[in-house]
């Protein structure tokens, strides 16, 4: 048997990882030191070596992108299908075990999985049917109560009695959730965790048959599981403690979300029997990047300590860009991919990150206005936009009428005439009768207790989901849904609004029928279940992890926590502003201020070859014109690692503002950002910043005999030098 692909490309620490002969192991390791590589060598060592099937395996991954490329890596190594390998995350395998015992876990076939919006639209619908307002009990407060307790196994019942007004208040609207949830078979993010665990905990014989089932459990990115996820992990391994797990707990990141570095001391007390292996190569990085990583996390305090070297060379210095404002910095970046796909390389070696969401809008502006094709990754998912999920709650309630959550979304969207009042009145019949929202429309449509002007278009509404429902049922899954678009009425009601947003509405409308299609084409799980419920739930748990543009040369565009475990050759990091990065509230708990500089390290440590940091003098943030300082990362960084860069031919940068039209301002647009002026008493100086209108026009000038200074563009008389 020849072993040399699964050990060849090991060091002698990674080897002895994955040729183990105990189960029970830690690698504990720093950035890009091959603990994932570990990880998928150790996966066809055993299958190979030890002859465990792979039915014997369960791996857990951080995203589901990176379940597939570890199954594509396995079946390279072994030249095989790795088919009956349980990969994925933790959400899509607690997703998994409970498809296939849904019964016996207290669940309908059929359940449906909420996505954090589903969610937070339940809740406020729970909200109301409790006569509660939104403004004192915000339904994104009640959201995140719910699944902080879920993430610590607490259901709405074991919460103690509280005397304090508010917990009071809280547990009852949760407890309220939950019945909601348990009667429309609904099963929020939270709740597949928590109930595959109370599951597999209160279910003797099938604990006992995955224990035996799996002769490994294998887990990356282990710093960031929480307690139910860990909880979970130890049912299933405590008996046999085999348990692999790799992590860094220097990159910890999702404390925010529950997620506990301690397990990886856990880990070592719950397994007497592990062995520890560090692992202190870098392969990834030059060493000028490692060096400005290692640097930076020195600042935190309490780490577990490791030593991280690099044979790499030292590389081009990290490069530090101020630009005067946002825009300005998405214009810096914008040139310099430009230039890297002008030199031969691949646009999707190339990353920006970012700390929030919101920032990506720049960039993708001036990606679309230059040309560059970009890709957002993980943000403005596809099967979030508002016509996907219209189109979803359709085929979602064809596949369960008692979808609650689906049926409020689409009765009257497109409009049907149902107005509000019907609605309330649905609600409230609901209530009265602990049914669903269709049970209630139903009974109100036979038993003639609406007026005809209500009834009509209600029965209309019933009769076009059955009859939906009826002319799919002998269909393929992409004839089901583009049967659904168009009957649905809602690529009509799209084509008559027209206009730039609703073509896009219609491209994603028929965009969906294509993923419909593709999703025929893929390996399903091994579970009875219809495509369109197949289909359902994997549109819930990949949203955005599958963009159509896969195989175009894009650039990367995701926030630094979406980076985790991925590398780049090329990558930016924006924004890096006091306020922004670190994040405003990060600034008034030290516990949270170590946490940003691990997402620090951990956006450092993505570059393999060249860095950028940038960050702008001037920021609008929430609507107001902001005056940052640079972020403390910066400073932190010993500055023979650093570069400061200056944008290519500064010169010829548009002004910010461009809707100027009086007289005054008219000459405003003739000057850009960065140009030189004459003043007929200060002298000689450069352009800064513009801001206002018309006579209220002014700009900021750095004069090189007087210094800095704000002049009103009106008496300025300043003419370019
Ligand atoms: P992170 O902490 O960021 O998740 P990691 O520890 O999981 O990083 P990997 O992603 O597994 O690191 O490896 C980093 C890079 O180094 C990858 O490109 C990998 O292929 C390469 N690499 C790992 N080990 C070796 C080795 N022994 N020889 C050559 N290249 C290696
Ligand atoms: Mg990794």
């Amino acid at each position: 048997m020849d072993i040399t692909p699964i050990i060849g490309p090991l060091n002698p620490a990674q080897r002895e990882a994955v040729t183990s002969p105990t189960p029970a192991l830690l690698v504990l390791a720093g950035a890009g030191s091959g603990k994932t590589r570990v990880l998928v060598h150790r996966i066809a060592w055993l299958m190979q070596m030890e002859g465990i099937s792979p039915h014997g395996i369960l791996a857990v991954t951080f995203t589901n992108k990176a379940a597939s490329e570890m199954r594509g890596r396995i079946e390279q190594l072994l030249n095989i299908s790795a088919q009956g390998l349980w990969v994925g995350t933790f959400h899509g395998l607690a997703h998994r075990l409970l498809r296939r015992h849904a019964k016996e876990a207290g669940l309908p076939d059929a359940f449906q999985i909420l996505d954090s919006d589903d969610q937070h639209r339940l809740i406020r619908r729970v909200l109301k049917s409790l006569d509660l307002d939104e403004a004192r009990w915000p339904p994104r407060q009640v959201q995140w109560f719910i699944n902080a307790h879920k993430e610590e196994g607490r259901r709405a019942r074991h919460l103690p009695e509280s005397y304090d007004p508010y917990q009071k208040q809280m547990q009852r609207i949760y407890l309220a959730y939950e019945e909601t949830c348990e009667r429309s078979g609904l099963v929020d993010f939270a709740e597949l965790l928590l109930r595959a665990h109370e599951f597999l905990r209160d279910t003797p014989e099938v604990l006992e048959h995955y224990q035996r089932r799996f002769h490994h459990v294998l887990v990356d990115e282990f710093q960031d599981t929480n307690r139910i996820q860990y909880a979970w992990l130890r049912l299933l391994t405590q008996e046999r403690e085999n348990l692999f797990v790799v992590g860094d707990d220097d990159q910890s990141i999702y404390s925010w979300r529950g997620a506990k570095v301690e397990n990886l001391h856990r880990f070592q007390k719950d397994y007497p029997s592990h062995r520890l292996i560090r692992l202190e190569q870098n392969y990834r990085s030059t060493s000028n990047i490692l060096n400005a990583a290692n640097a930076l996390i020195a600042n935190n305090e309490g780490r577990l300590g490791k030593t991280l070297w690099t044979e790499g060379g030292i590389g081009e210095p990290i490069s530090v860009y101020a630009a005067f404002n946002e825009q300005d910095e998405a214009y810096f970046v914008a040139e310099r991919i430009k230039q890297w796909a002008q030199e031969g390389n691949a646009r999707r070696d190339a990353a920006i990150l970012y700390r929030s969401n919101a920032q990506s809008r720049q960039f993708e502006e001036k990606f679309l206005a230059m040309g560059i094709p970009y890709r957002v990754y993980g943000g403005l998912r596809f099967f979030e936009r508002a016509e996907i999920k219209d189109a979803l709650a359709y085929l979602r309630l064809i596949a369960n009428r008692h979808d609650d959550p689906s049926f409020e979304r689409v009765v009257n969207t497109p409009v049907r005439g149902i107005g509000a009042k019907t609605i309330d009145l649905i609600r409230d019949v609901a209530r009265a009768e602990r049914c669903s929202l269709w049970q209630a429309a139903e009974a109100l449509c036979r038993d003639s207790a609406l007026p005809a002007r209500a009834r009509t278009p209600l029965t209309g509404f019933l009769q076009l989901i059955e009859a939906m429902a009826r002319d799919t049922a002998e269909h393929t899954l992409w004839e089901q849904v583009q049967h659904v678009v168009l009957a649905s009425g809602l690529r009509a009601h799209y084509e008559k609004e027209k206009g730039e947003q609703a073509e896009a509405r219609i491209e994603n409308l028929d965009e969906l029928i294509n993923a419909a299609r593709q999703f025929e084409y893929e390996p399903q799980l091994d579970m009875e279940l219809s495509k369109l419920d197949q289909f359902l739930s994997h549109a819930a748990l990949e949203a955005g992890e599958n963009q159509s543009d896969e195989f175009e040369d894009c650039v990367q565009l995701m926030t630094l926590h979406a980076a985790k475990g991925l590398e780049f050759d090329l990558v930016f990091i924006v924004g890096l502003e006091e306020g922004l990065f670190p994040s405003l509230q990060s600034l008034e708990e030290p516990g949270r201020l170590e946490e940003e500089r691990r997402l620090c390290y951990v956006g450092i440590t993505r570059a393999k070859r060249k860095l950028f940091l940038t960050y702008a003098e001037t920021r609008r943030l929430y609507g107001k014109e902001t005056y940052p300082r640079p972020s403390r990362f910066l400073r932190e960084i010993p500055s023979e690692y650093l570069q400061e860069v200056r944008m290519r031919g500064s010169i010829g940068r548009p002004m910010m503002s461009s809707h100027v039209s009086s007289g005054v301002s008219e000459r405003a647009s003739v000057y850009k950002l960065g140009q030189r002026v004459r003043h007929a008493k200060f002298g000689e100086g450069v352009i800064l910043q513009y801001e206002g209108e018309g006579n209220q026009a002014r700009v900021q000038v750095n004069f090189a005999e007087a210094g800095t200074k704000w002049l009103m563009l009106a008496y300025a008389n300043l003419q370019p030098a």
